[in-house]
């Protein structure tokens, strides 16, 4: 049995009741990059975990090892969990590796997780809909190798009645921004960057898509970062809650309740 979790965004308490059970119960985790360590350490000791994240300068696996690695853990008859942040269907590839296993006939269940691009936002103070400011969301990815032709949907992305929530993007900001305006958004549109959203060090830049690139360089911003744009954004001051918070009125849920 494979049990295909999300992890959330950061804040190890948006961790879902029904993934923390499965990691209590795994007796052999493979996990991601963007999984925080105090997620890691809800795995019982003596547990082996098996990094599969990618880049940092670490020992990494391809999407091939990795699934092969799923698929001879769980035919030695182990529970597996299979970590990953945020959702494991929301630009997680958790996806390919469920067919994987499908066509190994191997059991799998999918733990949905609360996705970066909705959690992130709101602990920015952003609410990705909102009535009469915001007619859906889109969430797009804004990865693609230096240089290469871009093949988005500029002109259906450049809606003003939409708002943009763009993962993987701040490595190509500047396009991003430019091609927006390009399309049809007006400079002034707001937008902003959300660095390492939900945890104890997030950080944040609110601006205008014309702003938006300089202000990101000028406080140093870096991944894993989302792009949010659209009218929702200018909310972002209104709303402000997270970092306004005392250490007293937020003890850790996990202190506080023993779940059943
Ligand atoms: N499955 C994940 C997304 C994986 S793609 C999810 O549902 O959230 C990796 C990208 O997600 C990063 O490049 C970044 O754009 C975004 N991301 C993940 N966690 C984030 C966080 N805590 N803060 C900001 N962006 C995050």
């Amino acid at each position: 049995m494979v049990s295909l979790i999300g992890a959330g965004p950061g804040d190890p308490d948006l961790l879902t009741i029904k993934a923390l059970r499965c990691i209590e119960q795994a007796e052999v985790v493979v996990h991601d990059r963007l999984v925080s360590d105090e997620i890691l350490n809800l795995i019982p000791q003596g547990i082996p975990k098996i990094y599969a994240g990618k880049g940092c300068g670490r020992h990494s696996m391809t999407q091939d090892e990795i699934n092969q690695t799923l698929v001879n853990l769980a035919n030695s008859g182990r529970r597996v969990v299979r970590l990953k942040g945020g959702d494991p269907f929301v630009f997680g590839r958790g996806s390919e590796e469920a067919m994987i296993l499908k066509k190994e006939n191997i059991t799998f269940e999918v733990v949905p997780g609360v996705t970066s691009g909705i959690a992130a936002s709101a602990y920015a103070g952003i609410p990705v809909t909102h009535r009469a400011l915001s007619r859906g969301v889109l969430f797009v990815t804004g990865h693609f190798k230096n240089n290469e032709e871009v093949d988005l949907d500029w002109k259906g992305m450049a809606n003003p009645e939409l708002t943009l929530v763009i993962y993987m993007g701040l490595h190509n900001l500047s396009m991003i921004t430019s091609n927006l305006i390009k399309h049809g958004l007006t400079p002034s549109t707001h937008a902003a960057v959300i660095e390492n959203g939900t945890s104890s060090h997030q950080r944040k830049c609110i601006a205008t898509l014309s702003t938006l690139e300089q202000q990101v360089a000028q406080q140093g911003l870096t991944s894993p970062a989302l792009i949010v744009v659209g009218k929702v954004v200018g909310l972002s001051s209104e709303l402000e809650w997270f970092e306004s918070l005392n250490e007293e009125d937020t003890p850790p849920v996990s202190a506080t309740l023993s779940y059943p």
